[in-house]
């Protein structure tokens, strides 16, 4: 025996009981190896190395790498388009140039300027470099055209060539899913664009103030808008009609108001009890002005598959989805930490998909293919799932239902999930069906007013006619002292590190719990693709009815 060999021997015998002594150490780690694994996940995604996960930016990139590194290491095939894990989005980025957005009202030869940031806001147009419109505005209450909910509030008013003024929001009449649709930016804006409108206020109401804090805005100045550029290299779903548009807070919009049949505060009044909003002519005019930078950049989704070995149901494919961006680095000077991590947002949902991926990598494959979808921009408005809905890797019809992951409360130990939209659709009873099997039960969505629903990325599949849910951890701890502890917990996350730099890796995050929330992820994806029949929209869904006639 050589020398070299004898060293040889010696060194893997040492390498073996290193190992030996790791796995142990692993074994001992709450939630053992795969609790592990997915922190390895999460610290590297949200080290401060890759600054916060912007879109365009290296750090970006590296996740999208890693992301790519971690699927080919599971042995799942490129998903992207050809042999590539990474489908390029083309993204137009819009930064707002400062100093330059501009509200104004003006009535009988007076002129009232509203104070950016601290009236009104407005974001970089994605449509214009220069924008700006002038004319007279009409009162339209919610700004909503719902005939499905046999609500419209353009029917009977003439708003050509106006600026329409509304609150944010919905009626509280509106089933919370249904009405979360209707009163999103896109819905209301394709209204206002029907309709002939060249601009559009939203009031910033006590109502909407329930669903976010005004003083968040400040954080969002400079940060850039996003749009993904079609074949014409025209921003989708941008419109060319609107001119302008902002939010306004009620406290200054009193003013929009004088000599109106109806004051501020009587419709603030109306929106609170829950009675219709009328709608009428207002008597002055509005200005918007702002310009914008615009740089065309590409950002990549990440995208693997699993193939199904059923002759018969192989073609079909279950995605899951999470995103894989987050919101950068803090604008400005003089933060003491810069950095928005995002841990939980959404570090932790990718880490779980990952690890959901192993654990089909580890049994016998799936009668239907499953597809892991990793993607770009959905702090910019569910951008780049929106991008891969319309251009899919694989045939759009094939697509059977989506399971998204997106900021999992993986903070406690929980005795319930939650999952938007099972309400819906027979996805419902598959979640039910994979929690009971690990010890846990299905919450319904305890936030309606929120909207939930259609603020993250599986929602642009619901709009292509594909059920789907969103699966979070819920609302009870585990042998918690009170009941909806783990919604307290979710709720102080929210507010004090939700988007902000101390949403990081240091948080106390529960990897035993982690493992359960991932065994039952893969117990719903493996159900999915499964069972033979096909996941359905209930009869006479209104996201069926909608997108999917
Ligand atoms: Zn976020």
């Amino acid at each position: 025996m050589s020398l070299a060999s004898r060293a040889a021997l010696v060194g893997a015998a040492l390498l073996a009981s290193i190992a030996a002594v790791a796995s142990e150490a692993a074994a001992e780690a709450p939630g053992g190896l795969s609790g592990e694994r997915i922190r390895a996940h999460i610290e590297f995604l949200a080290d401060d190395t890759l600054a916060g996960r912007q879109p365009g930016t290296p750090g970006y990139d590296i996740a999208a790498n890693y992301v790519a590194s971690q699927f080919r290491q599971l042995g799942l095939a490129p998903a992207g388009g050809g042999d590539s894990y990474l489908q390029a989005v083309p993204l137009r980025e819009a930064f707002q140039i400062p100093g330059s957005a501009r509200l104004s009202h003006h009535r009988e030869g007076a002129t009232r300027e509203f104070v950016f940031v601290e009236e009104f806001f407005t974001g970089a147009s994605r449509a214009f470099e220069d924008s700006g419109v002038r004319a007279p505005l009409v009162f339209v209450g919610y700004g909503i055209s719902a005939p499905a909910l046999d609500h419209d509030d353009y029917a009977g008013i003439d708003v050509e060539g106006r600026i329409v003024v509304a609150f944010a929001g919905q009626p509280a009449s509106f089933p919370s899913e249904e009405g979360a649709h209707f009163s999103s930016r896109t819905q209301k804006q394709r209204a206002a664009e029907a309709a002939g409108a060249v601009g559009a206020i939203q009031i910033y109401t006590p109502r909407a103030a329930q669903r976010f804090a005004w003083d968040r805005l400040e954080s969002v100045v400079g940060a850039p808008a996003m749009g993904w550029l079609d074949a014409q290299g025209e921003v989708h779903g941008e419109s060319e009609q609107i001119r302008g548009g902002a939010l306004l807070h009620h406290e200054a919009a009193d003013v929009l108001f004088e000599g109106a049949p109806l004051a501020l505060a009587e419709l603030i009044a109306l929106d609170e009890a829950a009675e219709p909003l009328p709608v009428f002519a207002l008597a002055g005019e509005a200005e918007f002005a702002q310009r914008s930078t615009h740089e065309n950049i590409t950002s990549p989704n990440v995208a693997a598959l699993l193939p199904g070995a059923d002759p018969l149901l192989g073609d079909e494919v279950v995605v899951y989805t999470a995103h894989l961006d987050h919101i950068g680095v803090l604008p400005g000077e003089g933060h003491e930490d810069a950095i928005n991590n995002g841990a939980l947002d959404n570090a932790a949902g990718i880490a779980v998909m990952l690890e959901t991926a192993r654990r089909f990598t580890e049994d016998e494959p799936p009668r239907r293919s499953v597809l892991f979808l990793a993607v770009t921009a959905e702090e910019k408005g569910l951008v780049g799932s929106e991008y891969f809905a319309h251009n899919p890797t694989v045939p759009r019809e094939d697509l059977v239902a989506v399971v998204n992951l997106d900021m999992p409360m993986l903070l406690y130990d929980f005795a319930d999930v939650i999952a938007f939209g099972a309400s819906h659709s027979s996805l419902g009873e598959v979640v039910e069906v994979a929690a009971a099997a690990e010890d846990t039960a299905l919450t319904p969505d305890p936030w309606p007013e929120q909207n939930i629903f259609v603020r993250s990325d599986h929602y642009r599949f619901v709009e292509q006619g594909i059920p789907s849910i969103f699966l979070v951890t819920g609302v009870n701890t585990r042998g918690g002292e009170t009941v909806g502890e783990g919604m307290s917990i979710a709720m102080k996350f929210r507010e004090d590190h939700y988007h902000r730099p101390s949403d990081e890796p240091t948080l106390p995050i529960d990897y035993a719990a982690a493992t359960r929330f991932v065994r039952i992820n893969h117990g719903i994806g493996e159900r999915i693709a499964n069972t033979a029949a096909r996941p359905t929209w209930h009869e006479g869904d209104f996201f069926g009815e909608t997108f999917s006639p």
